[in-house]
């Protein structure tokens, strides 16, 4: 059994993280300022003596003996993370100082849940680790892209300064029942938009495009890479290589939801990058790992997931 501490560990991709490390027999404590974290999501794991929960920011030192770290601190949706910027920024940069700080005093293994924000509006297509990206230091994204970006190079010093042991993910789109209703990201919103009947907003002309990955196959991913050989440090791409518009997926969820819905099209957001799809070649050489769950698949739960929701709350 190993003490594993999770921050953001009342998120979407968080409270799917703590259920699986638990289910494999570890202690698990979840951290989290409940920014845009629910205990909703992790209040099934509550009655489970091996699963602690704190509220604690991570811009503040935190000090605990755990085996292994899992950094997720970190709001992931645009609306909330430009919401107040020079917090993001906080969270990104002072949580991986104080998580780091932690790992080295500790001696604990940490893994960084990065992002394909990295990559900005990439100019290299699929992206792959070692493209640098095409990043816009001082727009609206900036806070978020340049936080990640940030917290990447303190892992990378911290690792060849201090001997922590390392593990970079970047997480590319995933999506998957705990997102909140309100999240503001794109397969949320056009869910609740057309189980709603409510008109769904595609941002510019939907000729953008995004690349899927449901949550199962994500923790599958992640978990894979805290066990790997010490040696391999990352980054690597986590993602669903399958590549969609974003007006394909509107007309999707419409379809799979049987709803009436209209397309309304809004300003696309500065900054807003027009196409995204992983380079997934080092994952599946490294960690014999690959995505398993087609975006149907995948829609039909989380379709599923927040059907039940507004049946069971009608003020969402
Ligand atoms: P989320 O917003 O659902 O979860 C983030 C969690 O972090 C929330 O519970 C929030 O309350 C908590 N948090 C935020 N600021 C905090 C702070 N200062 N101190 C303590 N807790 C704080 O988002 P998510 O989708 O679960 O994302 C989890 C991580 O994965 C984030 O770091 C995000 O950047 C990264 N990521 C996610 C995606 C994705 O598509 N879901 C893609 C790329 C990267
Ligand atoms: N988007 C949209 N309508 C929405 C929400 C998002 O058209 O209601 C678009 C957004 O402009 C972007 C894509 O969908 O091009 C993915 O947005 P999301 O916020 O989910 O994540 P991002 O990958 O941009 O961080």
């Amino acid at each position: 059994m190993k003490r594993i501490l999770v921050t953001g560990g009342a998120g979407f991709v968080g409270s799917h993280l703590c259920e699986r490390l638990l289910k494999e027999g570890n202690e698990v404590i979840s951290l989290d300022n409940y920014f845009t974290g629910q205990k909703k999501n992790i209040i099934h794991l509550m009655d489970n003596p091996y699963f602690e929960v704190v509220r604690h920011d991570v811009t503040s030192p935190y000090f605990v003996e755990v085996d292994e770290i899992y950094n997720l601190a970190c709001p992931a949706s645009p609306i909330h993370y430009q919401y107040n910027p020079i917090k993001t920024v906080k969270t990104s940069v002072m949580g991986a100082i104080n998580m780091l700080g932690l790992a080295k005093r500790i001696r604990a293994k940490i893994l960084q849940a990065s992002t394909s924000e990295v990559y900005g509006d990439p100019r290299v297509h699929p992206q792959t680790e070692n493209y640098w990206g095409h990043v816009n230091p001082i727009g609206l994204r900036s806070c978020y892209d340049e936080g990640k970006r940030v917290a990447e190079t303190l892992f990378m010093n911290y690792h060849t300064q201090n001997n922590v042991r390392i593990k970079i993910v970047r997480l590319f789109n995933t999506y998957g029942p705990n997102m909140h209703p309100h999240d503001g990201r794109v397969i949320s919103n056009f869910i609740v938009q057309a189980l709603k009947g409510q008109d769904i907003t595609v941002y510019g002309d939907g000729q953008q495009t995004r690349s899927f990955q449901y949550i199962d196959d994500l923790i599958n991913g992640m978990v894979k890479m805290m066990d790997s050989e010490d040696d391999f440090i990352g980054p690597v791409n986590m993602g669903n290589p399958g590549e969609f518009t974003i007006l394909e997926l509107a007309k999707k969820i419409i379809d799979m939801t049987g709803s009436r819905s209209k397309i309304v099209f809004q300003p696309l957001p500065a900054d807003d990058p027009m196409q995204r799809k992983p380079d997934i070649n080092l994952a599946k050489e490294k960690l014999k790992w690959e995505p398993k769950i087609p975006l149907e698949q995948g829609l039909k739960k989380t379709i599923a997931y927040f059907d039940q929701l507004l049946k069971e709350d009608s003020s969402i």
